[in-house]
């Protein structure tokens, strides 16, 4: 069976499954107070159809599989679907993103299911700020989610926070801070828009200025190369005498597009080559419509026909946003 290799010669080796657009929290950037118009029940990928698709990617070279939402651990059988996922042969890792709301419930169970790489949604350390970015307030169960990962003995916990200017960027030395005693990861994520365009201009903080912040607040960056090239797009780092690492994602000021070996399987089955821009190839129509798995892979011929070169979003671009994050996954 032919690898994944794209009309720019990447191959895709990684995919993300977003198993459902809704959640339990509601994110200032990701979705609007007032919530969503969700997918309909019988539009959302059944699992089985899920494995499908995954079965056949691997096929086809891909090792890795995210799963990410909205909030994964809200859409009953998550727990399940992972153990299935990890079964599949070809697939030699399983992550998920979470919000951790209620990680401190499922972990012991995803830990037995399989899943050993944790990564968790965190931007800010205070519990009234933290209660205005996601409208909940909940910072505490976040917290009990983390330490209970830590507790069983996940590999790999890392802690994503998107940066925003004038709402967190004042806690970037006490999200460091962490990696001194905990072994995770820290990583930061540049904002990236999705529904407000000039708003998004005003709060965007760019890598480039977290890093000089962080070396002129808290310490030298010293890089740390894990031999990992699949890892992704973070860049790692530790600060002398720390434990954990600090990294970096730079989805807009120096993209990793030429490296990118993803696409993502939204949770209404169509799979979408990049995060941004529309383009995506429905595979629930072709599933319930009776599709062989030679038709299947004719369909992911088609993603890798449409993935683009690169997204080209600059702050000065002309405007040109995400769609929702919560039904493709992040
Ligand atoms: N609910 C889970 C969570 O929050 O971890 C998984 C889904 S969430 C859509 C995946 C990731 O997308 C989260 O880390 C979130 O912070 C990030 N995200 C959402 N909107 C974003 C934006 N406008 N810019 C950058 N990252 C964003
Ligand atoms: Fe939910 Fe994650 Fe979006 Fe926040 S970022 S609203 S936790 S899906």
């Amino acid at each position: 069976m032919t690898e994944l290799v794209d009309s720019f010669r990447r191959t895709v080796k990684y995919m993300r499954v977003s198993l459902t657009d809704r959640c339990n929290l509601r994110c200032n950037y990701c979705m609007p107070a007032w919530g969503m118009h969700w997918m309909e029940k019988d539009t959302l990928l059944s699992y089985d159809e899920m494995i499908r698709v995954i079965e056949l990617a691997a096929k086809r070279g891909v090792y890795k599989i995210r799963v990410t939402g909205g909030e994964p651990l809200v859409r009953k059988g998550a727990v399940d679907f992972i153990r299935r996922v990890g079964q599949v042969e070809g697939i030699t890792e399983v992550a998920m993103t979470t919000n951790a709301i209620l990680l401190k419930q499922y972990a012991q169970e995803l830990y037995d299911a399989g899943l050993r790489h944790l990564n968790i949604s965190l931007d800010s350390l205070n519990a009234d700020k933290f209660a205005a970015i996601t409208r909940g307030n909940q910072l505490e169960r976040v917290w009990e989610g983390i330490n209970e990962a830590i507790r069983i003995g996940f590999p790999s916990v890392k802690i994503n926070c998107v940066a925003q200017k004038g709402t967190n960027d004042d806690e970037i030395a006490d999200f460091v801070n962490l990696t001194r005693d905990m072994r995770i990861d820290m990583r930061f994520i540049e904002f990236m828009p999705v529904s407000d365009w000039e708003n998004w201009r005003k709060r965007y903080i760019g890598i480039e200025e977290i890093q000089q912040r962080i070396t002129e607040g808290v310490g030298e960056l010293i890089p740390v190369y894990d031999g990992d090239v699949a890892a992704g797009p973070a860049e790692n780092f530790r600060i002398p005498g720390y434990v954990g690492r600090v990294g970096f994602i730079h989805a807009i000021s120096n993209h990793f597009c030429d490296t990118c070996n993803r696409v993502r399987l939204t949770a209404d089955g169509k799979i979408r080559p990049c995060l941004f821009g529309k383009i995506e190839v429905d595979f629930r129509e072709a599933i319930r419509e009776g599709a062989t798995d030679a038709e299947l892979n004719d369909l992911f011929d088609e993603v890798l026909q449409i993935k683009p070169d690169a997204h080209n979003i600059t702050m000065e671009s002309p405007e040109k946003m995400l769609t929702s994050m919560t039904s493709i996954g992040g």
